[in-house]
């Protein structure tokens, strides 16, 4: 068992500051604050005891020997743009931050591969990759502010997931330090690798529970070529969803987004785009070398599937600015309340009904729920909005996320697609996986940090 901050806590802070000097934070609770949270503000946070600024794997390395050895818990974080509270402190834990970790330590254009230390940004990756014709293709909308550890450790989407994949699909090999400081590294920088088990992927998604990655080789690409966007109003959701299947079957669109009628009329307030009063829209892009072709047949199929007006353009800025109108979805709902993010996904054929779905949780619940996402992965943010000034709204809202939940369980789907559990959806995991699931992912948190210090009060 783990102790609480105390004694043991006390030589703790003395041996941990003995050994990281002023990358220790403590009894600084300002300088404290930015570490406290993710970006999910409805799950509580505790506060730290510690924040350990780490510079080196030798620091985390450090850390976690001393943690353990002290009965210290441990939080890690990237940075902390997690939506899932996955990274929030609880009282008296050490917050370990990767933040400052964020060297490209190699980069290598033969092999197609990068070596970053995990508090590397997304976004700083794909520059220094495109500056040899090379993309890490990966886009969470956080890129720009978002760590490939904490991207790895989410096993983060984005937009391009339809054609790319997801962060996961990117690894090739991963240093690891485990509860008690020994050091871990799975993979290999070849294409084909099936000796042992697939550690790099237990680890991708585990979300700071079974391990801290301090270093991760991620594979790159030939930069996309310049693409192609198309957009298309549908009268239904149901029609644009069939549209996005249809097209899918056979072209490779490298983003197909759709926004309900209550996204759109946000996002219209917001910017006046003139794209309200409509059932749905998608925003497809095709990029490479065949991008033009399949842009002209992502309109001809929409169009076969009643869409009533399509807009295409191969202009890359006309392109982005047609784009802007999905990047504005969130935003504009936050104008009109607090929001209720959630992030299901349901196989493809199933959207329509979760759509549906969510409309009839919306008129029941009576709160307002507007539906955006990735339509090619199935992948949707239904996003409550509601009065936080009004405590029956809070919990119509809490209930109405809840029930959306449910619903994408009973379609086949699961509880999150990209942003992971954390402690927001802890206590549902036991929605979608059975009793032995949920015992080998145990067994394997037991085997690999049998006091339970790493990230805990998360599902395992
Ligand atoms: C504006 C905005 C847009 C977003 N868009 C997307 C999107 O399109 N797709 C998507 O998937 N997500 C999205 N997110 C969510 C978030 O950016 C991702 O979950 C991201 O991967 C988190 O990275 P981070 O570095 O901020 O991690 P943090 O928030 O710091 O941590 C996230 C989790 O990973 C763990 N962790 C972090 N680093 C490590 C490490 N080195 N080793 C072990 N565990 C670690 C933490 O303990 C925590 O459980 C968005 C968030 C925002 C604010």
């Amino acid at each position: 068992v783990v102790t609480e901050a105390g004694h043991a806590g006390d030589g703790f802070g003395a041996e941990l500051v003995a050994a990281l000097g002023d990358k220790v934070l403590h009894g600084d609770p300002d300088a404290m604050t930015a570490y406290v949270r993710d970006q999910c503000l409805i799950v509580p946070a505790g506060t730290p005891g510690w924040v350990v600024r780490a510079r080196s794997q030798a620091d985390v390395e450090v850390t976690l020997t001393l943690a353990e050895r002290h009965g210290i818990r441990v939080v890690t974080r990237g940075a902390g743009t997690g939506l899932a509270g996955g990274a929030n402190a609880e009282d008296g834990c050490v917050v370990l931050s990767l933040a400052m970790m964020s060297r490209i330590l190699d980069i290598d254009p033969v092999a197609r591969t990068a070596r970053v230390e995990a508090g590397v940004l997304n976004g700083d990756l794909d520059a220094a990759a495109a500056a040899h014709g090379l993309a890490y293709l990966p886009d969470p909308g956080s890129r720009a502010i978002s760590s490939i550890g904490g991207n790895i450790a989410t096993n983060a989407g984005g937009m391009c997931c339809t054609k790319y994949g997801v962060t996961g699909d990117h690894v090739a090999e991963l240093s690891v330090v485990l509860a008690g400081g020994r050091v871990l590294r799975t993979g290999s920088r070849t294409r084909k690798n099936v000796s042992g088990l697939d550690l790099t992927r237990l680890f991708v998604g585990s979300e700071g529970t079974l391990g801290v990655i301090t270093e991760a080789t991620v594979w790159l690409h030939p930069r996309p070529a310049a693409g192609s966007t198309v957009v298309a109003v549908f009268a239904s959701v149901e029609r644009a969803v069939a549209a996005v299947s249809a097209l899918t079957l056979e072209v490779a669109p490298s983003v197909a987004e759709i926004m309900d009628s209550t996204t759109l009329a946000a996002v219209d307030q917001m910017s006046a785009m003139g794209i309200s009063g409509v059932g749905a829209v998608l925003l497809l892009r095709c990029d490479g070398p065949a991008a033009v072709i399949e842009a002209d047949r992502c309109e001809q199929i929409a169009a076969q599937f009643g869409a009533t007006e399509t807009f295409r353009t191969d202009d890359e800025s006309e392109g982005a600015a047609l784009m802007e109108a999905r990047r504005l979805a969130l935003p504009a709902l936050e104008r009109l309340g607090a929001t209720l993010l959630d992030d299901v996904a349901v196989p493809v054929h199933r959207l329509p009904a979760l759509i549906r779905g969510v409309q009839a949780i919306s008129a029941s619940r009576k709160v307002t729920v507007a539906t955006f996402g990735h339509a090619a992965d199935g992948n949707m943010h239904p996003t409550v909005v509601y009065d936080p000034a009004d405590h029956q709204a809070a919990e119509r809202a809490r209930a109405a996320f809840e029930d959306i939940l449910a619903l994408a369980i009973d379609l086949g789907g699961v509880l999150s697609g990209e942003h992971g559990i954390g402690v927001l959806k802890r206590d549902r995991l036991s929605l979608q996986l059975d009793e032995v699931s949920l015992e080998v992912m145990a067994s394997i948190k037991r085997s690999l940090d049998p006091l339970g210090s790493l990230n805990p009060g998360r599902a395992y």
